[in-house]
């Protein structure tokens, strides 16, 4: 099937018995509805329930499924958390997705956080720019809002979602230069895909077209063990593999990215991996006592999440500081 139907067509794999509505138990750090703070430094506000397009590997997709209350109803409530949280230095507006909220409303959300000094750093993650550039052509205020709200020392962050080379357009580059104008900071995030961009060929075009036009490769994602993902999931080391390989036709720019596994307990990044073993570090812990923690696994080449190698290495289990070995 082409790559890009894949991402946005339902197909009947997804109505296999598999996986979680809450793949990286956002629910224990959810201090409200819409507002969860995980890591000390970065709020996450879920402030739009919609999206230009439902990604079928969507790992909140419980936003669309059920009628749960997982988007901000109480702005007011949330600002207040965060004025009296002044660790937190950046604010991570998603959702669903934060530019299908109208322009006005988006004005008012970063007005508002603006107001608060010691947020800085504000992120909208949205793949509108992958998936309907126009919001952004066709709505010259948007970047004029946007532009609003920045200066030398207080950044906006635009993380996109594209996901396959194909979503770099004439479109979407204007789209994207609209948002570099505006003075925004773009970082692209994906999860790797099987059937989408899980080969090396494709998810090395993807990193250097990103480079090419300016967006900084960030993170590639283990794709996350949520309901309806099985068909998209490929097993880490395989992931690594494919990444590592991509990487050997990237220059250095494009080859920043991270490949990482978005964790309860945290961003744990895959470093390496030899004969034996998988070597992983925690890039950001949501336990103090987990930062920078180093961890040697015991390789399993089905493993398609932390968890799977955990289980195997029950000791691993009880957070330390340093290299830890498990067999
Ligand atoms: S844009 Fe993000 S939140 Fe929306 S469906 Fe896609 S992955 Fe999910």
């Amino acid at each position: 099937m082409d790559p890009l139907r894949f991402i946005a067509i339902p197909s009947n794999p997804e109505l296999d018995n598999w996986g979680s509505l809450d793949p990286s138990q956002e629910s224990d750090y959810t201090v409200m509805p819409g507002l969860e703070h995980k890591y000390e430094q970065t709020a996450v506000l879920l402030v739009s329930g919609t999206c230009a397009g439902i990604c079928r590997y969507c790992f909140r997709k419980r936003i669309f499924l059920e009628k749960r209350k997982e988007t901000l109803v109480d702005l007011d409530k949330a600002l207040e958390y965060i004025s009296e949280h002044p660790e937190i230095n950046n604010v991570l507006l998603t959702g669903g997705d934060p530019l299908m909220l109208s322009t006005s409303k988006l004005d008012h959300l970063l007005s508002k956080l603006r107001e608060i000094d010691h947020v800085q750093i504000i992120r909208i993650g949205s793949k509108v720019p992958a998936v309907n550039p126009y919001r952004i052509i066709d709505d010259p205020q948007l970047s004029e809002v946007l532009a609003e709200h920045m200066d030398d020392e207080s950044s906006i962050y635009v993380m996109t979602h594209f996901t396959h080379p194909r979503e770099i357009n004439e479109v979407s580059i204007e789209a994207v230069s609209l948002l570099k104008n505006a003075g925004a900071l773009l970082n692209n995030q994906t999860p790797l895909l099987r059937n989408v961009n899980a080969d090396p060929r494709t998810l090395s075009e993807l990193l250097n077209r990103l480079s090419y036009i300016g967006v900084a490769p960030y993170y590639v994602f283990q794709c996350r063990p949520a309901v309806g993902n099985r068909h998209f999931v490929v097993p880490v080391e395989e992931s690594y593999r494919i990444i590592e390989e991509a990487k050997n036709s990237c220059s250095g720019l494009a080859k920043r990215v991270r490949y990482v596994i978005s964790h309860r307990s945290g961003k744990v990044e895959v470093l390496a991996i030899d004969e034996e073993n998988v070597y992983m570090k925690y890039h950001q812990a949501a336990d103090r006592k987990d930062a920078g923690r180093f961890l040697v696994l015991p390789r399993n080449p089905r493993a398609t999440w932390l968890d799977d190698y955990l289980k195997a290495s029950p000791t691993a289990r009880q957070p330390r500081r340093g290299i830890e070995r498990y067999t």
